[in-house]
């Protein structure tokens, strides 16, 4: 077995490499759609939402 195990799942064979981080995830841990593991999809939420929220403050002090 040259595979490595999923990061997550110890058990699980990580057959499936994320573009992002380039870690091996089994099925459970990464969106087959986008290739694009789980923990990095939540990471990239975060950094949205923190972007909208530095963006509306900008938005709210330049109209007042
Ligand atoms: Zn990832
Ligand atoms: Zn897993």
């Amino acid at each position: 077995m040259t595979q490595n195990p999923c990061v997550h799942h110890e058990d699980n064979v990580g057959e499936h490499t994320c573009r992002l981080c380039g870690k091996n995830h089994c099925i459970e841990c990464i969106h087959l759609g986008s290739r694009i593991c789980y923990s990095c999809i939540y990471k990239g939420i975060i950094i949205i939402m923190v972007i909208m929220v530095i963006f509306s403050y900008v938005a709210w002090y330049g109209l007042l």
